[in-house]
C-alpha cells in the first residue's frame, strides 16, 4: 500500500451540529450522504452518523471484496464520534447506542439496494434497550427486526422463512396487525428467528455488535452489484462504476408507542406538481413498514384524509405540534435546496428526525407546474425554471389521453399513483410482460404488489396496475419515475398469479383480455377506451413560451401529412425540415400508377404513368403548403429504391398484371431485373434521379404549382427547399438541380407568378460531408441526414443492427445507440467538417438537421454547438426539441 492510499479518507462525519462534507459531495458521499450531512450543517434535527464514501466502494471491488487495514481505525473514529454526540456506546449493555447501515449511491436508485436497521442488538443489549426505554415490547419488536434484515441483507438467507413464521405466530394468537404482538410474543418469536438462522447457516447469528457492523456495511457495498440494480442502472442509463457510500447513523425509534411514528413526505404534490403538503405516516412503526405496505399508511394533512374518505387520523389532527415542525422543515428544505424534496422522518416519543432529504421525482405534468410555480414565488429564475424541467420527460404529456366523453366500463378503482393513460393485454408476470412487448405488444403488468425484481417488467408495460400498496409503494415510486401510468392498491382485485386470472365484481380477465387504466384519477375499464389528443396549453405552454425566448436553433418537424403537419404546427414547430415523399406513394388509391411507372419499359411508358401521380403529389403538397404558408418545408425527393414499391404476394402479382394488361412472368422477370444485394447502397436517392429525370421533373412540376396555387388562393406562399438526398458528389447535385429549375421556370412562365425556392442537399454520405466545399458552391442549403450517415460512417444497418446493437451498448463499446443519440466522437466529426467546408465556400448556407437525432436532447446540444441553423424532429418531440435547445443556449 503506498503512502497516497493510506492518506486518503474514506470517512466523512454528520451530525452534531457540523458535517464534514455537503449537497456539494455526492460524487463522493453519495446522495443520501451528502444530504444528511448538509441538513446537519444547516441546523435540522439529524441522528449523528458517518458516511463510508463511494471511492471505499471502488477500492472494495479493486482489492476483490475486501477493505484496507486503514479502514478500520477510520470507522472506530466514526463510531466514536456517534457516541459522543448521542452519549450513548455501542454494545453497552446498559444503554446502547443502535445504527443504521444504509445504501446511497450518487444517483437515487430507490429500493435497489440494502439497508440494515438497529444494529448493535444482541441478547445482553436487548435486556438494556428495554431496561433504558422502559418498554420491552418496543425492545424486542426492535431485535426481531434486526434479525430479520441482518439475515436477509447481510446473510442471504429466504426472507420468506421470517415472515411465515411471524404469520403463524400472530395465526396463532388470533392477531391480524403486528402492533398487536405483545412483548413476550416478540421475545417467543425472536428465540424462534434464531433457531432459523442457526438451522440454515449452522452458527448462531452473530452476538458480536463489531462483527455485525462490518457484515452488514460489506454486505451494502455488495448489493451495488446484485441483479436488480444493475439492470435499474443499465434502464436509468447510471453508469456501473461510480459505486455507493455506506452511511452508518444512530437510530432514533418510531416504534417506542403511540407518540412515536415515521413517515415519507413530498414538500409539493409529485403527482399534479400542487402545492399541498403530501405524505403518509404509521403511528408506532419503523421507517420500511410504510413503503413495504404491512400496515395501510395514514394521511399527512387533514385535508388529503377527508379528500380520500379516511378516517385514521392524519399526522396534523394527531400530533399537531409535530405536524407544525415538519412543515416548517419542509419550508427551510425548499428555501435552501430550491427544489421540491422528498423527505424520510420519524417521531420518536414526540421528537422529530429527519431521516433523508432528495430532489422529489415527479410526474411531467408536475414539473412543468413545479417549475412555472417556483418561477412565479422567486425561488428560482426563469432559466433555472427550464434548466431544471427533463425534456424527454415532456414525452410523458405529449401523447394520448381518455377521451372523457367515451363510455367507461369501469371494474375497479386503486389509488391514482402515476397519471396517464394505458391500454394493453393484462399480464402476470415481468418476465411475459417484457416478452410480449418486445413483440410489439401494450401490455398492463397486473402484480398484487411489485418488488424491485419487477423493474425489467415495469419498464416494458405500458402500465402498471396493483392490488396493495399506497402513493409511496414500490410500484408507485417506480412508475412515476418511468413515466409509466399505475393505478396502485386497488383492493377488490382477486389476482391469481398461477391460473393467470384477474377476478373483480364476479368478472374475470386473463391473458387475452384488454383492460385501461387511468393513472390520473384510479380507475381501472375493461377493454379499449378512446383517446384524445394531447395539447400544449397551461403551464407546458408557458414554459415552452420562455424557452422560445432563449434558444437560438429553431425547431422544425418531419412531416408529410397535412394532419401531422398540423399537429407539427400546434407543437410549435417552425417549418418542415423533411417530408418524405415516398410515403405518399403508398397510398392505395396511387400505388398501381407507381407500380407501372417502375414497370415501364421505357421513357414513354414512364411519363405517361408520371402523369397519372402528379396530380396527386400536386395536391398533397398543395395541403401542406396551406398548413404551412409563410414558412419553410423543405422537401426531399424520391429517395427509396424503387423495389420497394412492387408487390411481393402471388396474388398481388396477378392483380397488377390485369390492371397493366401484362403477363405475370413479364411482371416478376422485371421485379427480378430490380433485385438489389445491398439496396441500402444500391439505385436510390439522387441516382434515381439521374437514370430516370422524369421521375423528379414531375415532383418538382408537382411542388412549384402547388406553392404557386396556394399564394394565389390564400396569399401566402411556402418557402419550398428541394432537397436531393444521398448527393455524394457536386456532379450529381449539378445534374439534379438543373433538373428542378429548369421545371421551376417552366411552371412560373405558365402560372405567371414566382416563389422563392431553394435547392439543396442531404448531407448523409461521409464523402459528401469531406467533399462538402464543393458541393456548398451548387447546394443553398445542407439538411444532416444523420439515419443514414451513421448507417454509412460506421458501416452498420440500421435495418439489421437490433441483433447486436443491445449487446455493443452492454458492454460499453457505444455508451447509446447511435441510431438514437448521434455518435458525437465519430459522425459528430462529419458533421463538424462538413459545416466548416460548407460555410467557407457559401457563407450563411442554411444548415439543419433531419434524422432521428433531431429529437434527441443530447444530440440538440451538439447541434447548438457546432452552429447548425435548425433542428427538425417528429411532430410529437417538437416540444422536446424547442426546451432541449433552450437548456443548449443556456448551457453555452
Ligand atoms: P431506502 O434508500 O431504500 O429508502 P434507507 O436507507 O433510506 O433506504 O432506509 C430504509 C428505511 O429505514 C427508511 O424508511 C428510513 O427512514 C429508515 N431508517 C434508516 N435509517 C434510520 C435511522 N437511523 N433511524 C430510524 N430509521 C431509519
Ligand atoms: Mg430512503
Ligand atoms: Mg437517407
Amino acid at each position: 500500500m503506498t503512502d497516497a492510499q493510506t492518506a486518503t479518507q474514506y470517512v466523512y462525519r454528520f451530525g452534531g451540529g457540523t458535517a464534514e462534507g455537503g449537497t456539494g459531495d455526492k460524487n463522493l458521499l453519495g446522495g443520501k450522504g451528502a444530504n444528511l450531512a448538509e441538513m446537519a450543517s444547516i441546523g435540522l434535527p439529524v441522528p449523528p452518523g458517518f458516511t463510508i464514501s463511494t471511492e471505499m466502494c471502488t477500492r472494495f471491488y479493486a482489492e476483490g471484496e475486501a477493505f484496507p487495514d486503514s479502514l478500520t481505525g477510520e470507522v472506530a473514529d466514526g463510531v466514536a464520534h456517534i457516541e459522543q454526540v448521542t452519549g450513548k456506546r455501542f454494545g453497552d449493555v446498559n444503554d446502547p447506542l443502535l445504527v443504521s447501515v444504509r445504501s446511497g449511491a450518487r444517483i437515487s436508485m430507490p429500493g435497489m439496494m440494502d439497508t440494515v436497521l438497529n444494529l448493535g442488538l444482541n441478547d445482553e443489549t436487548v435486556e438494556g434497550l428495554a431496561r433504558i426505554s422502559e418498554d420491552e415490547r418496543f425492545a424486542w419488536d426492535s431485535y426481531r427486526r434486526f434479525i430479520q434484515m441482518y439475515s436477509d441483507v447481510v446473510m442471504g438467507l429466504d426472507h420468506g422463512l421470517f415472515e411465515e413464521a411471524l404469520e403463524i405466530a400472530k395465526e396463532d394468537k388470533g392477531y391480524f396487525n403486528d402492533t398487536e404482538m405483545s412483548a413476550d410474543d416478540w421475545k417467543a418469536l425472536v428465540g424462534q428467528f434464531k433457531t432459523i438462522v442457526a438451522d440454515e447457516r449452522g452458527d448462531a447469528f452473530p452476538q458480536d455488535v463489531h462483527d455485525q457492523l462490518w457484515g452488514a456495511v460489506a454486505a451494502v457495498f455488495k448489493s451495488w452489484n446484485v441483479e436488480r440494480a444493475r439492470v435499474y442502472r443499465r434502464i436509468n442509463d447510471i453508469p456501473h462504476d461510480i459505486g455507493t457510500a455506506v452511511n452508518v447513523q444512530a437510530m432514533v425509534f418510531g416504534n417506542m408507542g403511540e407518540t412515536s411514528a415515521t413517515g415519507v413526505a413530498f414538500t409539493r404534490d409529485p403527482s399534479t406538481g400542487e402545492h399541498a403538503y403530501y405524505g403518509e405516516y404509521l403511528i408506532n412503526a419503523q421507517g420500511e413498514d410504510v413503503v413495504a405496505g404491512i400496515r395501510t399508511p395514514q394521511y399527512l394533512t387533514k385535508a388529503a384524509r377527508e379528500a380520500a374518505g379516511a378516517k385514521p387520523l392524519s399526522l396534523e389532527e394527531a400530533m399537531p405540534d409535530t405536524f407544525g415542525e415538519l412543515t416548517a422543515v419542509f419550508e427551510t428544505l425548499e428555501q435552501h435546496y430550491k427544489d421540491m424534496q422528498d423527505i424520510e422522518f420519524t417521531v420518536e416519543r414526540g421528537k422529530l428526525w429527519m431521516l433523508q432529504t432528495r430532489t422529489g421525482k415527479r410526474t411531467a405534468k408536475a414539473a412543468l407546474k413545479i417549475a412555472v410555480d417556483m418561477a412565479a414565488e422567486g425561488l428560482v429564475d426563469r432559466k433555472a425554471a427550464i434548466l431544471r424541467i427533463d425534456p424527454m420527460q415532456l414525452d410523458q404529456l405529449l401523447h394520448p389521453t381518455l377521451d372523457p366523453d367515451a363510455p367507461r366500463d369501469v371494474i375497479a378503482r386503486g389509488l391514482p399513483a402515476s397519471p396517464g393513460a394505458a391500454s394493453g393485454t393484462v399480464c402476470f408476470d415481468a418476465d411475459t410482460a417484457e416478452r410480449l412487448a418486445a413483440n410489439g405488444e401494450s401490455v398492463i403488468l397486473v402484480r398484487v404488489e411489485t418488488s424491485p425484481e419487477d423493474i425489467h417488467g415495469m419498464h416494458a408495460a405500458t402500465g402498471i396496475l396493483t392490488a396493495r400498496g399506497g402513493m409511496t409503494s414500490h410500484a408507485a415510486v417506480v412508475a412515476r419515475g418511468m413515466g409509466r401510468p399505475c393505478v396502485s392498491g386497488a383492493g377488490e382485485l382477486r389476482i391469481d398469479a398461477r391460473a393467470r386470472t384477474l377476478t373483480v365484481g364476479g368478472r374475470t380477465f386473463d391473458q387475452d383480455d384488454v383492460i385501461t387504466i387511468d393513472g390520473g384519477n384510479g380507475q381501472v375499464m375493461a377493454g379499449r377506451v378512446p383517446t384524445l389528443q394531447p395539447e400544449l396549453a397551461g403551464d407546458f405552454a408557458t414554459l415552452m413560451e420562455w424557452a422560445d425566448d432563449l434558444r437560438g436553433l429553431k425547431v422544425r418537424a418531419n412531416a408529410e401529412t397535412p394532419h401531422d403537419a398540423k399537429t407539427a404546427r400546434e407543437f410549435g414547430a417552425e417549418g418542415i425540415g423533411l417530408c418524405r415523399t415516398e410515403h405518399m406513394f403508398f397510398d392505395a388509391g396511387r400505388i398501381s400508377a407507381v407500380r407501372q411507372m417502375i414497370l415501364a419499359q421505357n421513357e414513354e411508358g414512364r411519363r405517361a404513368a408520371l402523369a397519372k401521380l402528379l396530380p396527386e403529389q400536386r395536391s398533397d403538397f398543395a395541403a401542406i403548403f396551406g398548413e404551412m404558408a409563410g414558412l419553410p418545408v423543405t422537401i426531399r425527393l424520391l429517395d427509396p429504391p424503387l423495389h420497394e414499391f412492387l408487390p411481393r404476394e402471388e396474388a398481388e402479382f396477378v392483380g397488377l398484371a390485369q390492371e397493366l394488361d401484362v403477363s405475370v412472368d413479364m411482371l416478376k422477370r422485371r421485379a427480378d431485373d430490380l433485385h438489389e444485394f445491398n439496396p441500402m447502397l444500391g439505385h436510390r436517392g439522387c441516382r434515381l434521379g439521374i437514370t430516370y429525370p422524369e421521375i423528379y421533373e414531375m415532383q418538382a412540376r408537382a411542388i412549384f404549382e402547388a406553392a404557386c396555387d396556394v399564394e394565389a388562393s390564400s396569399g401566402a406562399a411556402p418557402l419550398p427547399e428541394v432537397m436531393i438526398p444521398l448527393v455524394g458528389t457536386r456532379r450529381e447535385l449539378e445534374i439534379t438541380r438543373e433538373i428542378v429549375d429548369r421545371v421551376a421556370k417552366e411552371v412560373f412562365a405558365e402560372k405567371g407568378r414566382e416563389i422563392a425556392y431553394l435547392v439543396g442537399t442531404m448531407i448523409e454520405l461521409p464523402r459528401a460531408a469531406l467533399m462538402a466545399g464543393e458541393i456548398a458552391e451548387v447546394g443553398e442549403f445542407f439538411s444532416f441526414g444523420t439515419n443514414d450517415l451513421t448507417q454509412t460512417a460506421l458501416g452498420v444497418s440500421r435495418d439489421d443492427a437490433s441483433r447486436f446493437l443491445g449487446d455493443y451498448v452492454e458492454k460499453g463499446i457505444y455508451a447509446r445507440d447511435p441510431f438514437v443519440s448521434l455518435d458525437v466522437a465519430g459522425v459528430g466529426q462529419l458533421i463538424e467538417i462538413a459545416v466548416e467546408r460548407g460555410r467557407e465556400s457559401r457563407p450563411g448556407i442554411k444548415l439543419g438537421i433531419c434524422g432521428e437525432h433531431g429529437g434527441d436532447p443530447a444530440s440538440i446540444a451538439f447541434c447548438a454547438k457546432v452552429g447548425l441553423d435548425y433542428v427538425s424532429a417528429s411532430p410529437y418531440r417538437v416540444p422536446i426539441a424547442r426546451l432541449a435547445a433552450a437548456q443548449a443556449a443556456l448551457a453555452s
